[in-house]
């Protein structure tokens, strides 16, 4: 992980990169700040800086041997501790045996949450833990000697979900640094961390990514239009994260919105291919979309039937979900709504109850067919 590649942040940046050229590096430091502002990223790139072997003024090389390990998070003085899930039938029990879990997912975007994390190793309801017998791990590794680089590293993510045992020896590892070691904690909630490692670390804290860095992001790799780009890095208040989150329901949005016209044009022509493609297309969603889009269909519907009232201050419609509205909400009437609604509830228990889906919504259109003309 390059400098170059974290979103904003110029001013920390600055200040790591100064601080190790003068040799100044505590060993032990805690990156705090609110989630889905960089400080991962910014550890792991700091780490990387500290152990180029050709670094530039202000950026690791990327190049030079340690740079390549770096680059595939896999540099055997490189170590991370991470919560996790205990899973005693695969034999998961601490961070290295989820590691190449860690590195893919970092790899594909590294900002991220906790929850994200846990649901991509399939934590299901489990709370992610630093279990007790990671601290055993911890010792083991720092008592290796160092291969090959100028800093043993070890980023602890997240050492607020560290497990009391593991905390208290950790504490006693901080006390008494070996050489060339230093922790780098990242921490979104520090205030939950045992507060005599808070008292021993050297505190960085990070704020939220700046607006125009944001914006650059969204309109260059993520080919947002300035005006979209501006609205959502307003909206994101500087975490990065919440404005992938606001891209993504975006795109759910469009995506529903747009299966909801289609299926009420093919519904109004009474075009049965057109309506088994629907339902073949709707089928194959998956069901806690297919809820979610039926969800979608009753909220729309009210609005529409609501819009009709000419209650302007009651009516929550996007612009494109407006503008459609102006024509077809005329269709949703005092005499179908209660019957537009009872159909589509109906079809969300039918989905909750494992009913094929496809002929669920097949079902349902040919439904609409006679509800829309009345
Ligand atoms: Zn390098």
């Amino acid at each position: 992980m390059l400098f170059k590649d974290i979103i904003g942040q110029q001013e920390i940046k600055d200040r790591l990169v100064r601080t190790a050229k003068e040799g100044f590096i505590p060993h032990a430091q805690l990156f705090c700040g609110p989630e889905g502002v960089g400080k991962l990223p910014l550890a792991i790139a700091y780490a990387q800086y500290l152990n180029c072997e050709d670094p530039s003024e202000n950026d690791s090389c990327g190049r030079c041997s340690s740079c390549i390990k770096y680059n595939n998070l896999a540099h055997p003085d490189l170590h991370f501790v991470f919560p996790i899930v205990k899973k005693a039938a695969k034999k998961k029990e601490v961070c290295d045996d989820y590691i190449t879990e860690w590195r893919d997912f970092i790899k594909t975007s590294a900002y991220f949450n906790l929850s994200q994390w846990l649901e991509y190793i399939e934590a299901e309801n489990s709370q992610g833990l630093i279990y007790a017998k990671e601290s055993e791990e911890i010792i083991r590794k720092l008592s290796l000697r160092i291969y090959e680089a100028k800093y043993k590293i070890m980023i602890i993510w997240l050492p607020e979900k560290m497990h009391e045992s593991c905390a208290n020896k950790l504490l006693k590892i901080i006390e008494e640094p070996t050489d060339n070691t230093v922790f780098l904690l990242v921490s979104d909630t520090p205030d939950n961390i045992i507060t005599t490692i808070q008292s021993r670390c050297q505190r960085i804290n990070i704020h939220g990514v700046d607006k125009a860095a944001i914006i650059q992001t969204l309109s260059g790799d993520y080919n947002l239009s300035s005006e979209d780009a501006e609205n959502i890095a307003h909206l994101s208040n500087g975490s990065f994260l919440k404005a992938l989150e606001t891209i993504s329901l975006n795109e759910e949005h469009k995506f529903f919105f747009n299966l909801f016209v289609q299926m009420m044009r093919a519904s109004y022509a009474r075009n049965i291919k057109e309506i088994k493609t629907i339902g073949n297309e709707l089928g194959g969603i998956g069901r806690e979309n297919q809820k979610s889009f039926l969800a979608y269909c009753q909220k729309m519907v009210r609005e529409y039937f609501v819009s009709n009232l000419k209650q302007a201050e009651m009516i929550y419609l996007a612009q494109d979900e407006a503008n459609f509205g102006i024509r077809f909400s005329p269709f949703i009437n005092e005499k179908n709504i209660i019957g537009f609604m009872d159909e589509l509830a109906l079809a969300e228990r039918h989905i909750e109850q494992n009913v094929n889906a496809k002929m669920v919504f097949f079902d349902l259109c040919l439904k609409i067919t006679m509800l829309i003309k009345q």
